[in-house]
């Protein structure tokens, strides 16, 4: 990406009239926006660019700007500088500039920007001349001081801050606008005291030297905390953003006389999607007010009114900047006396419900194709469309509205401040950040938390902007919540909102409510399954679900799936009333017994079935025989014990009580009349006695005792479970056999289309494969006969061990069809029991990047993905129209899904709520593959 031809110095420094607009990586996301904006006739504030690369040098040379780096920055300020008229540093025409970061990937309010430099005890003085304006300097100079002074040098913002609320309060004023230019003139002065009390010495003076600590402290705000947090939430790798880059850019001021302002907008609504001009202004106010949600903006719509030839100039910009980039736009501009200046595109960040209803729309007015639209969804992403809303028939009075800042319901137990949200949070508990506003150092109290609440601040607000990025629902700017920050506790109305308290909030309606308000199944909206059926026009892969019983069936079905790829039949034992009959099944101490158990087992069996194949009528239904080891259904060996002890007592106090009436008689003959047992009493507990109520419980819990103990396992997930089980227990696999074939055969002569796949789990040699399928022949032929109808079925197996991949060519002969069980396929692979992985140490793997992902909800492509071609391979070698599925629980994430397609699955199966998602990602691996996009499997 450098630049550097023979013989010539780096070129760190791009002005945006010539930086490449699609060199983010280069430009930073921010600078690539400027360049296309300046190029693209917008009215931008003539700057330049320092590159990321400039960034990287520096931290790679000691934190010491690369070589030539500063007479790059000399020589493009001095074409600014023409460009303006001004002089940067001059006292008589001043030229001020701002320095903003930017990386590739943008980061909302990760890292730092500084306005105003340039500015000194003269300068002040000429800005105050050139614009008639002296409030408006010594304000400048102000912001300049306390913005430069906490990113620059290191000052605790919160000392500026102190003095400003102090001198308010002595001026009896409420907002920053009201004070006067003497006051902003004292306002310096204690600054510049603050300056040297922290600094050591006084505040630099000469621009240049401010320029470059300000580009110094851009560059370091890459490498602080609050930035390495965020990249390492949202994976952003080094491939995708590596370095900042800073943009050094006129200032054009909003604070500047009546008719100026600044403002943040998207071009469409980012929480709905809807096509509407989307955002925030201040009269008076530099960029920072909205963001930090100082004073509360009003809606840019206002701007009609108040500023309308600049409010008619933005919705131009507003169409360009949308066709130009095929994407909704966030951005910022600031009014100087009622010219508008850009500040800043970028994509906008939405939610889900946002992101598919621009799509949409946008595929509707032709400015993308439908394979664009598609293209440009996050799959992922619209898993929040399937989150639980609030259930409003319930019609609870919410104690406070503010602004849905970011929809989706949440409910936890308020927190006061980020540190203690990230504490509970990593305890297990549910929170809720309440805080006046929040800042950017706030972030991991962000993640740590299922909601955000502000009492002050926009839809633009630094809340709002950072909860719709990541997902998180958020409610800003509520006014009605007064915070006592020393007390730890908020009043809402009547209403004291400890620390604790439990509050729920709906961040698309601005609802706040006390405790936990019950939330209800989310709807598709027209919009996605407007995409969804655009998104089955290309795919080539089919969509499973995995369901267990008729009602996940019936929900997969709605949201599309084309069959089930796996219905775990022991799920349906673990009904409170079945598993005591289950239990007696596998304790039963003969054949006999077992068979009767199972007996009872068979209708109940064969009802499930047939409420699952009309649920899917007319689709496949893969139904996979009993997998886990028997003892999964058993107490556990410490509960029969107890039991043991409890009947044990029991019996010791029968013969106690039964001895009771003559040790009374032998202490005292007349009390013996007076605490007389009666007969009845006496008598029932003689014959509980003889009957030996005891003894018989006891023999029975010893003898359960017994069959635990021999069921007991050093590796159960190794050991007897799947097709072992089947082949040594064939009455279980004959039993569901029976059930399933027997449900499917009444169906037939109930003329219900059903399509019946039976699979055995974890087969590893052709032999297993072999004997089950006899046993379920045998079968077939006792329900066709019993029936009197042909109950067609397909025959397959799961391919989950390793050395089923291997012999995949031979199971081929049997099996019809493969379903990859990539949960054990993978702990197969990586020889990692996965409970004890994730519990112990695939955290720190991941953290020292030792693996990139969680192999259990990443498919491991390079490993398992690979055993997987070679099963498809030599299956396909032997029987060509091998149907091939995947159900373990990557079926529906979308990376697996788009590698599933490569490798020309048929189908992937996956839980009913990731089935749209699955439909998106299918339709985006074929259409990537179509565009070569996509990376053939190695
Ligand atoms: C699998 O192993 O991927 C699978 C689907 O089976 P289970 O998770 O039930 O073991
Ligand atoms: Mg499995």
């Amino acid at each position: 990406m450098a630049e550097k031809g023979v013989g010539m110095e780096t070129k760190y420094v791009h002005l945006f009239s010539e930086g490449d607009g699609k060199n983010k990586k280069l430009l930073g996301g921010k600078g690539a926006g400027l360049c296309t904006m300046t190029q693209i006739g917008l009215p931008v504030p003539p700057g330049f660019v320092i590159t990321t690369q400039a960034c990287l040098e520096y931290f790679d040379n000691k934190e010491k700007f690369p070589p030539g780096l500063l007479d790059q920055v000399k020589q493009s300020m001095a074409t600014v500088e023409k460009a303006m008229g001004r002089k940067f540093g001059n006292a008589e025409n001043p030229l001020l500039v701002s320095v903003r970061s930017g990386a590739a990937v943008s980061m909302p309010g990760m890292m730092d920007t500084i306005l105003n430099l340039g500015m000194n005890d003269e300068v002040v003085l000429g800005l105050a001349k050139k614009f008639g304006d002296e409030r408006f300097a010594w304000d400048s100079y102000r912001r300049f001081i306390s913005l430069f002074s906490t990113i620059a040098l290191g000052i605790d913002g919160d000392h500026f801050h102190r003095s400003m609320e102090t001198l308010k309060k002595d001026r009896k004023v409420k907002s920053d606008t009201d004070l006067t230019t003497a006051d902003l003139k004292e306002l310096v002065n204690q600054y510049k005291l603050i300056v040297n009390g922290n600094y050591g010495k006084p505040l630099p003076t000469e621009a240049f030297e401010q320029l470059a600590l300000a580009i110094e402290a851009v560059f370091a705000s890459w490498n602080g905390k609050r930035c390495q947090d965020y990249r390492r939430e949202f994976k952003v790798s080094s491939e995708m953003a590596s370095g900042t880059a800073a943009n050094v850019q006129t200032m054009v001021f909003g604070n500047l006389g009546p008719k100026s302002a600044t403002g943040v907008a998207f071009t469409r609504d980012p929480g709905t999607g809807e096509n509407l001009f989307f955002g925030d202004y201040l009269m008076k106010a530099q960029g920072e007010d909205i963001v930090a949600g100082i004073r509360t903006p009003k809606p840019v719509a206002d701007m009609r009114n108040e500023l309308p030839e600049v409010y008619q100039q933005l919705l131009r910009v507003r169409e360009n900047l949308e066709k130009h980039y095929k994407e909704v736009q966030d951005i910022e501009f600031t009014v100087e006396e009622n010219k508008l200046y850009m500040l800043q595109t970028r994509n906008a960040k939405m939610n889900a419900a946002a992101a598919v209803r621009t799509s949409v729309e946008l595929a509707k007015q032709g400015v993308l194709t439908k394979e664009e639209a598609i293209l440009r969804l996050n799959p992922s992403q619209l898993a929040q469309l399937m989150y639980r809303q609030i259930d409003l028939k319930n019609r609870i009075t919410p104690i406070a509205v503010g602004l849905g800042a970011s929809p989706g319901a949440a409910s936890g137990a308020v927190v006061f401040d980020a540190d203690l949200a990230e504490k509970e949070g990593k305890a297990g508990k549910k929170v809720i950040l309440l805080r006046e506003q929040t800042k950017p150092e706030d972030i991991h109290g962000f993640f740590a938390a299922q909601g955000v609440l502000t009492a002050v601040g926009g839809k633009t607000s630094h809340a709002a902007v950072v909860a719709r990025s990541i997902g998180k629902p958020c409610v800003s700017g509520c006014g009605d919540i007064k915070i006592n920050d020393l007390e730890r506790s908020a009043q809402i109305g009547e209403h004291t909102i400890s620390e604790g308290t439990i509050v729920t909030l709906d961040g698309g309606t601005g609802q706040v409510w006390l405790g936990e308000i019950p939330t209800k199944e989310p709807e598709m909206s027209e919009d996605f399954n407007t995409i969804l059926a655009w998104s089955d026009e290309f795919r080539r892969l089919g969509v499973y679900t995995n369901a267990d019983t008729p009602a996940d069936a019936a929900k997969a079905r709605e949201f599309g799936a084309q069959g089930i790829g796996l219905c775990r039949t022991e799920r349906m034992f673990n009904d409170a009333k079945r598993i005591p009959i289950f239990q007696e099944m596998v304790l039963s101490s003969t054949n006999e017994e077992r068979l009767r158990n199972l007996s009872r087992l068979l209708p109940l069996q064969k009802e499930d079935f047939k409420g699952i194949l009309k649920a899917m009528e007319g689709l496949p239904v893969t139904v996979r025989l009993l997998d886990p080891p028997l003892h999964e259904f058993l107490p556990s060996e410490a509960e029969v014990e107890k039991d043991i002890q409890t009947l044990q007592k029991f019996g010791a106090a029968l013969d106690n009580i039964a001895q009771l009436p003559e040790i009374i008689k032998a202490l005292d003959p007349q009390l013996g009349s007076v605490v007389v047992m009666d007969d009845v009493t006496v008598k029932n507990l003689a014959k509980l006695r003889a009957f030996g109520i005891d003894k018989k419980a006891l023999e029975k819990k010893r003898e359960t005792l017994r069959k635990i103990r021999s069921l007991h396992e050093v590796n159960p997930m190794l050991g007897h479970r799947g097709v072992r089980l089947g082949i040594t227990y064939p009455d279980i696999y004959a039993m569901q056999a029976q059930a399933i074939l027997e449900a499917a055969g009444e169906l037939i002569k109930e003329k219900v289309d059903v399509h019946v796949e039976i699979m055995v789990p974890q087969v590893c040699t052709a032999q297993e494969l072999k004997y089950v399928q006899n046993i379920i022949q045998d079968v077939e032929k006792k329900v066709e006969e019993k029936l009197g109808v042909k109950v067609p079925y397909k025959f397959g197996t799961m391919i989950e061990v390793v050395r089923a991949c291997m012999r995949a060519g031979r199971l081929a002969e049997m099996a019809e069809f493969f379903s990859f069980g990539t949960n054990d396929l993978t702990q197969a692979t990586f020889s990692f029991s996965r409970e004890d992985a994730e519990n112990k140490f695939l955290p720190l793997y991941n953290e020292r990047r030792i693996l990139q992902d969680n192999p259990f909800e990443i498919l491991d492509v390079k490993g398992v993905g690979r055993l997987m071609m070679i099963a498809v391979d030599w299956g396909r070698r032997t029987r060509p129209d091998l149907k091939v599925g995947i159900c373990g629980e990557h079926g529906g994430e979308p990376s697996a899904v788009e590698f599933c397609h490569s490798i020309n699955l048929n189908y992937v199966s996956c839980s009913p709520y990731r089935v749209p998602i699955a439909r998106l990602a299918a339709a985006q691996a074929a259409i990537k593959e179509k565009r070569g996009l996509l990376k053939p499997p190695k």
